[in-house]
Order: C-alpha cells, then structure tokens, then sequence
C-alpha cells in the first residue's frame, strides 16, 4: 500500500465517521453522555500539564529541572523543547483512548484544540512564524493499516489547520518500531534508531514541529528528532497532547514511549 492510498484510506474513514455522526449522534469520550465527542463539562476538565517536565525531550521529573538525565548526557539535545498540552488523567485519558482504540478520529477536532491553546503561549509565541512543518509522530504502516488512520496524523492536520502551517507528513515515516533507548549513551542511541525512520531530503534546513499524541519518557519524539537532524534539520520542536503524571517514584526511563 503506497502512501496515497494510506492517505486515502484515513479520508474514507472521517468521511464515514462523519456520516455515521448524523445517523447515530455521537457520545462523550470522557462521560458518556450523549450530545458531542467531547463534551463541555469533560473539555473543561481537562488538566494542564505540570511544568516539572525535561525542557528539551518532554520527559516528566519529579522536580523542576531544565534537563533531564538523558538529555543532560548531549552536548547538543536534538529536540529543541518539548512541551506536553495536558496531563494524561480523567477526562483527557478516556477521550485519547476512545480517539486511538475506539474507532473515533472525530475526537482529534476538539483534541487539537489543546495543543491550539498552548502553542498561542510561550515559548512557542517566540518562533511561531519559523516553523516551515508539522511532522506528526508516523505509525508503523502494519499498524496504520490496522487502525485505519494514525491518530497522530489526524491530530497534527486539525492543530496545523487552526493555526494555519502547512502539514509537512512526507517528511518522516516509520520503517519499524523503536525500543527503549534509555540505557544507552547518546551514541548508541543515534545508532539504534538509524533505519527505524525514513526521512525526506526535503527536511535539510528546516525547522520543524513533531506531533504526538501521548508522550511518557520522550523516547518517541526524541527518536524522530535524531532522525530529522541527521536529515539536516535545522531545528526540531515536540509537542504532545498529554503526558502521564509518575505517581510514584519509579524508574521513568523504564516506561513506554
Ligand atoms: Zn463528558
Ligand atoms: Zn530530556
């Protein structure tokens, strides 16, 4: 399957999720309550995300720190920042896993709106006009195919349209999935995500906004970073619309994604 036809097979599946909406009217991803994919009280409830989070990969630290671990070991972190919209708790949780496992990419509409929200505030205010892309985080083709659509995709076109950049998704594609990185040293890591993305020739130079949908460790955004540097991008930015809170003190590093 060639990537218009993938492309094709995501527009056939809002298209039929949009005419199944009139049919049957949608319910809350977050309450159930009958009326809107999201509805008002469950949008409202949604909460921000902490700022004790790595400046640079999006990973969640217990206290406030620029860098985290990882990031720390770099002399050059190619994830410029990272910033997460909200934290991944009721409602949001519900809402994210209705949108990624339940058949409903209507919800990345009035998803998007969160990233919308922090991208009108600092620091993004400073380099808004910069910006030549929105990359969003690829799924592996296998998983496109059985999804339907890559939620991520859906995510980065309704946030890209609202604050009108242009999608730049050909940029990056996903060859396999990546494991954790977080015990290697910076050199092994670039080494272990070579061939696990694609990118286009077209990224030399520019600088670019990486979209996901959940970040956890940052290991995601971080690989897709590596591999759009190495591409020649001048600047890599990660943005996600929610992260977990670590309630307790585990080991983040060992955590998914
Ligand atoms: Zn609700
Ligand atoms: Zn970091």
């Amino acid at each position: 399957m060639d990537r218009t036809q993938l492309n094709r097979s995501t527009w056939l599946t809002v298209l039929f999720q949009f005419g199944a909406n009139l049919i049957f009217p949608p319910t809350c991803a977050g309450c159930g309550r009958a009326g809107a994919a999201l509805c008002d009280a469950c949008a409202q409830a949604v909460e921000p995300a902490p700022s004790t989070i790595c400046s640079h990969c999006g990973r969640m630290q217990f206290i406030a720190v620029p860098l985290c671990s990882l990031c720390a070991r770099e002399d050059d972190p190619p994830l410029t920042w990272t910033r997460a919209a909200a934290l991944h708790t009721h409602p949001l949780r519900e809402a994210i896993h209705q949108f990624k496992y339940r058949n409903q990419p209507e919800l990345a509409e009035p998803l998007s709106r969160y990233l919308v929200a922090i991208f009108q505030q600092p620091p993004w205010t400073e380099i808004t006009h910069t910006i030549d892309g929105c990359v969003p985080v690829p799924l592996h083709p296998k998983r496109l195919a059985e999804r339907g659509y890559n939620q991520a995709a859906l995510l980065a076109a309704s946030f890209a349209e609202r604050v009108r950049l242009p999608v730049t998704e050909a940029w990056l594609s996903r060859n396999r999935e990546t494991t954790s990185q977080a015990t290697l040293t910076a050199d092994q890591r670039r080494q272990n995500i070579a061939g696990a993305f694609s990118t286009s020739t077209a990224v030399k130079g520019k600088r670019i906004l990486v979209i996901d949908d959940v970040t956890t460790t940052g290991a995601t955004l971080t690989a897709c970073a590596y591999a759009l540097r190495g591409a020649g991008a001048a600047a890599v930015y990660g943005m996600a619309l929610a992260t977990p809170l670590l309630a307790t003190r585990q080991d983040p590093h060992q955590m998914a994604g």
